[in-house]
């Protein structure tokens, strides 16, 4: 398939699967329309990578469905000078979605393995506003808080108390919050009067693990 065959699929895709679900902010239309996704996974899969659903990385991992990766990007409300932070770097793509709207992004995995291919593709498309670090997301990058944005891609029992203090004032936290199996898209707002939480629907994530996430050992 050639690149334009790619480029055709992904207008398809932010048509009927993102715009037709709701989600309008032109900017992550704008977003969801530029960045070649099928970058982002195995070769083998690129003919898939518009799909209407997740797909394996490796590692038992999965890149989200293109309509929640849109619906969370537009939850953050980003402005183009924001610094983000993202717990979850899996392939990259998110990241990548996020660098075209906001002015820094801070992305963290436990698996070293996933974020050296990520940082591969990060070069390779010419971000250079991402910054990768192997470890426990749940405990946050404290020294380069505060964020105004933070987003979670993997499904958490609580939100890390950690990651609503490393958000600025006004700032916005998404997360999926839940069991795991099934969890809600949670936006915690930072305000003068302290924490506000709205609820978005369900969704289904691999698991947040970590000191303030699910312990590593059982089963899923
Ligand atoms: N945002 C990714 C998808 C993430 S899949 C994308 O666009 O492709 C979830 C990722 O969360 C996995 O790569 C997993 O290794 C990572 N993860 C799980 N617990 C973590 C933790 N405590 N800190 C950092 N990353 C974590």
């Amino acid at each position: 398939m050639t690149e334009d065959h790619y480029t055709t699929m992904r207008h398809r895709m932010v048509e009927t699967q993102i715009a037709a679900r709701g989600v309008s902010d032109p900017r992550v239309l704008a977003a969801m329309t530029k960045v070649p996704r099928h970058r982002f996974i195995p070769h083998h899969l690129w003919d898939q990578a518009y799909n209407d659903y997740p797909l394996p990385i490796g590692e038992d991992q999965t890149i989200s469905q293109p309509y929640i990766v849109a619906l969370m990007t537009e939850m953050l409300e980003l402005q183009d000078t924001d610094r983000v932070l993202e717990i979850g770097t899996g392939s990259g793509y998110q990241a990548a979605i996020l660098a075209e709207l906001a002015a820094q992004v801070f992305t963290m995995d436990r698996v070293a393995s996933l974020l050296t291919q990520a940082e591969q593709i990060f070069t390779l498309l010419g971000y250079s506003n991402i910054k990768t670090r192997v470890g426990d997301g749940t405990l946050g990058w404290p020294e380069a808080m505060p964020f105004e944005a933070i987003i979670v891609t993997a499904g958490a029992p609580q939100v890390p108390r950690p990651l609503t203090e490393q958000l600025a004032l006004g700032g916005r936290l998404v997360i999926p919050v839940g069991d795991r199996w099934s969890q809600t898209l949670t936006c915690v707002r930072k305000t003068k009067e302290g924490l506000k939480f709205e609820y978005h629907g369900g969704c289904r994530f691999v698991r947040l693990i970590g000191e303030h996430g699910w312990q590593e050992a059982g089963w899923t």
